[in-house]
């Protein structure tokens, strides 16, 4: 990725930008304007994805696909054309995007479909996906837990064995793993492209060149990246990925699985009723071509148009300078380092990251430190952030994470990091 060129956002438009997004403007804690630190978690949500969502309510609410009237047309239209517009935001087919209630339904869809292949579900064209005792399925420690017990569950449940890539004591990735970690048994390579605890940025490329040397299946974690730099899958290369809509400036319940066109034709489903199916018998069905053939009953319609919106939204002010924007407040974010008693964990290098710092203080519970920063106004996630593993793997239980977004400035940045200096005084 090029990130030498882009222009960050000059204030006037950083200013136009937060007028988009109305929580921006309460207060907390008797009258503290609020500074939100927790877009990793769940992202802030600008009037046009606001008044799309309400709009579709208020005009165009009617069952897609299957209605012969008016209402249901301009409905299926709105759907449709969502799904067209964050086909071409993230790189990818129209028909290679499948709706789904979030990433973590998303990669389930994508572990439980070769699940079925591995039953014999789906014909000769699934056994491709077939796993046997002896393979291997492989994920990285840095995994959020809805890409990694989705595939301990296929582990346990076909008799493969999950191994692992390993984070260095600075918390990127060992890449050079993948070269004795991934061999001729590997069927999938499940990985994050970006952390949500570290904020590194994967090397997707070499995951996907020794995927490709050994014939295995790509999976990629993209809901940290997707929100705050440029993606396209079909340069990437991945065979599958998913996204989530609340963490893109979108609703909550609603994400997208991306699949290679031909391997989403061959993989079968797992969630099955109405609006997937060709021919219904008495004891057998055949079901239609994805992406409808994922997409059982009946879909967060309003949600999914409302990320089409989100998806045009960012697309207008361009990924290449939401991520220039937030490589500016990943840079001041990383001068928590420099306050005494934090620690970061992960890279403290600028270096191919997000704006996601995760960080403990001598003797403060990570709890605590959220309290003292929620007294101030600054909102921070504190826990684990569904990465378990990344924790103990730093000897640590829990972190206090800030995490930025297009909408973030410099000056919230500097009242966090004073705020955060004054913890450790407040304990000690
Ligand atoms: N993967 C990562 C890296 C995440 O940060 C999250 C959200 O916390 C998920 C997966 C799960 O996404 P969803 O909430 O859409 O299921």
């Amino acid at each position: 990725m090029d990130t030498t060129t882009p222009r960050s956002f000059t204030p006037a438009e950083l200013s136009a930008i937060r007028a988009d997004f109305p929580l921006l403007t309460r207060t907390v804690r008797d009258g503290k304007p609020l500074v939100y630190l927790d877009s990793a978690a769940t992202s802030q949500k600008p009037d046009p994805v606001l008044d799309t969502e309400q709009d579709f309510y208020l005009h165009r609410n009617a069952a897609v696909h299957r209605g012969a009237h008016h209402v249901a047309e301009e409905a299926t239209d709105a759907f449709e054309g969502a799904r067209a517009h964050i086909a071409q935001f993230v790189g990818a087919d129209t028909d290679e995007l499948i709706w789904t209630s979030g990433a973590t339904t998303a990669i389930n869809i994508v572990a439980y479909g070769i699940q079925n292949a591995t039953l014999g579900r789906g014909g000769a064209a699934a056994q491709r996906f077939a796993i046997q005792p002896g393979d291997t399925i492989v994920v990285t420690e840095t995994e959020h837990h809805a890409n990694l017990i989705p595939w301990q569950e296929l582990a346990h449940r076909t008799g493969a064995t999950l191994h692992w890539i390993s984070v260095d004591d600075n918390g990127r990735l060992r890449t050079e793993e993948l070269a004795t970690v991934v061999t001729e048994r590997t069927k999938i390579l499940a990985f994050t492209h970006a952390s949500n605890v570290t904020g590194a940025i994967t090397d997707v490329a070499a995951f996907v060149a020794r995927a490709r040397e050994v014939g295995a299946l790509t999976v990629l974690d993209a809901c940290q990246s997707v929100p705050h730099l440029p993606v396209n899958f079909h340069e990437l290369g991945v065979d599958f990925a998913a996204f989530s809509g609340h963490k893109m400036l979108g609703p909550t319940g609603v994400g997208m699985l991306y699949g290679r066109r031909e391997l989403l034709e061959a993989l079968p489903p797992v969630l099955f009723g109405g609006s997937m199916v060709e021919v219904v018998t008495m004891t057998d069905t055949t079901f239609m071509p994805p992406p409808q053939r994922f997409e059982a009953g009946t879909q967060p319609v309003a949600q999914a148009v409302a990320l089409g919106a989100a998806a045009q939204y960012l697309h207008e002010i361009g990924m290449d300078r939401v991520y220039a924007h937030e490589q500016e407040l990943a840079r001041q974010l990383l001068t928590v380092s420099e306050v005494p008693g934090v620690t970061v964990i992960g890279p403290t290098d600028t270096h191919n990251r997000l704006a996601v710092v995760s960080f403990t203080v001598d003797g403060v519970h990570a709890h605590d430190v959220g309290q003292i920063l929620d007294d101030a106004g600054i909102a921070v996630r504190v826990g684990h952030h569904c990465a378990q593993p990344l924790h103990r793997r730093f000897g640590i239980a829990s972190t206090s994470r800030a995490s930025a977004s297009i909408y973030t400035t410099t000056d919230e940045i500097t009242t966090f990091v004073e705020s955060l200096a004054t913890v450790q005084a407040f304990f000690g």
